[in-house]
């Protein structure tokens, strides 16, 4: 039994019955079936449905969005926003995946030589439940437009979103079962990805699952791509707008009530403006609302569950155990509801599960650096790197920090870090490898096929 339960008042949802692994096989070679047509069709019509997607998300932005607030606790704006977002998605490849995919002749000795991107087949998205819609259409849109099926094991707490996003997908009129929903626990991953007729698998979630599916994949020689955690650091220079870089600081600490891999984790703060920046962005954070996620006047909702709230306090209790500070939040509100306050933690340390772990929620760690060089050693002492951010007047010293020393994979200068279909976005260390989002993302689950014509 897969169960939704409200985070905002713990009151179940909806009951799901598990598939079986044999619904479950049924599923996938319906799946690959699918594709073997599909791979046929031209881009033009693959175009039309996708933007025909786009349209029902935009007509039914609301159901979406109450879906995905009740089912996890995002606040319903952004439950919208991410709707939004989910068709700017639809969009950006219906329009460019014919132009991306294009062949590129490479001149050789050949009287023609070129590259050419053919679709894989059936590929597994095992998605979280943090961005429930926004993670699968950033999957499924590169792969649908390239000629894959896509099949999708959503994190068990957010089933309705996972079988409305199937919707999605049969009302838009795309085949049938070429994008199908697998109501499965983690445990039933791995037969799914040993199911010869799975290509190749995606993982967006926690590093501990990461390692247990790549792991696997690997063994099957399957490729994988890996969006897990990070602890994003944001470095805060001496000649920064400070009063820019606090809000920007507090808005990425608080999307989604802190629970995204690029929400602002650690903020390193050179020690000239330190003072006057914990004001600011104390005082920020201090006005910051916390509520029932669907009164649109709340800047944070719950956690997404009562076990994941109490995991994150009791991070931040064994960081004030080995020396960091409370200066805001870090009490477990007496109301029902996975709640937990915005949270400030000053003095933190490497050593700190505040600085080395990653800390998923509202939960803000200061630490105050010497100079820019030794800044950039703290942002880079980490085993995540996701995002990072810097803030400075000087644009040309940003960019080169951004360029040349911060070690991640999307950096920004002057803006809290977000993702855009146009760009690439993943990480590196233990943040994952590939790239969703952009040309790069499109190309991940391709045949890259040399063809050469003598
Ligand atoms: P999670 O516990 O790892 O779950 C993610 C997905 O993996 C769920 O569908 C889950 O299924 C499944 N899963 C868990 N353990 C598995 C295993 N051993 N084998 C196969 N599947 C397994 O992560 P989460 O708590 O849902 O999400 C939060 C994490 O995701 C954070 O670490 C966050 O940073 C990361 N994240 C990363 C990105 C990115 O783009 N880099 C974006 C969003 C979130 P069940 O629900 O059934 O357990």
């Amino acid at each position: 039994m897969l169960s939704s339960i409200n985070p905002a008042n713990n009151i179940l949802i909806k009951n799901y019955d598990e598939m079986t692994s044999p619904e479950s096989a049924d599923i996938i070679s319906l799946a690959d079936k699918a594709f073997k047509n599909w791979k046929e069709t031209s881009f033009i019509h693959r175009s039309e449905l996708m933007k025909n997607a786009a349209k029902v998300l935009r007509d039914n932005s609301e159901e979406y969005s109450v879906l995905m607030t009740i089912e996890m606790g995002k606040p319903i704006v952004q439950s919208r926003t991410e709707v939004e977002k989910c068709a700017w998605v639809c969009d950006y490849y219906a329009d460019n995946a014919e132009k991306i995919l294009a062949d590129e002749i490479i001149k050789t000795e050949a009287t023609k030589s070129f590259v050419s991107y053919q679709p894989l087949g059936v590929i597994l998205a095992v998605m979280p439940w943090n961005f429930p819609f926004w993670q699968v259409f950033r999957f499924a849109a590169p792969n649908l437009m390239a000629g894959n099926a896509g099949l999708l094991k959503h994190a068990s707490n957010v089933s309705g979103c996972a079988l409305a996003i199937e919707d999605v997908f049969r009302k838009a009129g795309f085949p049938e079962n070429l994008f199908r929903t697998l109501l499965v626990k983690s445990k039933n991953v791995k037969d799914i990805i040993s199911n010869t007729k799975v290509q190749a698998v995606t993982l967006t979630g926690s590093v501990p699952a990461g390692k247990s599916v790549a792991a696997l994949a690997g063994s099957l020689i399957k490729k994988t791509v890996l969006e897990l955690g990070g602890s994003d650091p944001y470095v805060v220079l001496e000649d920064a707008d400070l009063h820019q870089a606090a809000m920007s600081c507090v808005t990425s600490s608080l999307i989604n009530a802190g629970q995204s891999c690029i929400a602002a984790k650690r903020f390193i703060i050179v020690e000239s403006v330190y003072d006057e920046f914990e004001k600011l962005y104390l005082e920020i954070m201090s006005k910051k609302r916390m509520g029932d996620p669907l009164d649109e006047n709340n800047d944070l909702g719950p956690q997404a569950s009562l076990q994941l709230r109490d995991e994150l306090h009791d991070q931040v209790l064994r960081s004030i155990k080995q020396g960091a500070e409370l200066i805001l939040g870090g009490t477990v509100p007496e109301i029902d509801g996975a709640y937990y306050p915005p949270t400030i933690l000053r003095n933190v340390k490497p050593g700190m599960p505040a600085f080395d772990e990653e800390l998923f929620g509202p939960v803000a760690a200061l630490i105050k650096a010497a100079d820019e060089n030794d800044a950039i050693n703290l942002a880079n002492k980490s085993i995540f790197g996701l995002g990072a951010s810097v803030f400075t007047k000087d644009i040309k010293r940003g960019e080169q920090i951004a360029k040349e020393k911060l070690n991640a994979g999307c950096c920004f200068v002057n803006d809290f870090v977000k993702s855009d279909p146009r760009l690439p976005f993943g990480g590196i260390k233990e943040s994952g490898y590939g790239r969703e989002l952009s040309p790069f993302g499109i190309k991940e689950f391709m045949n890259i096929k040399t063809v050469y014509i003598k």
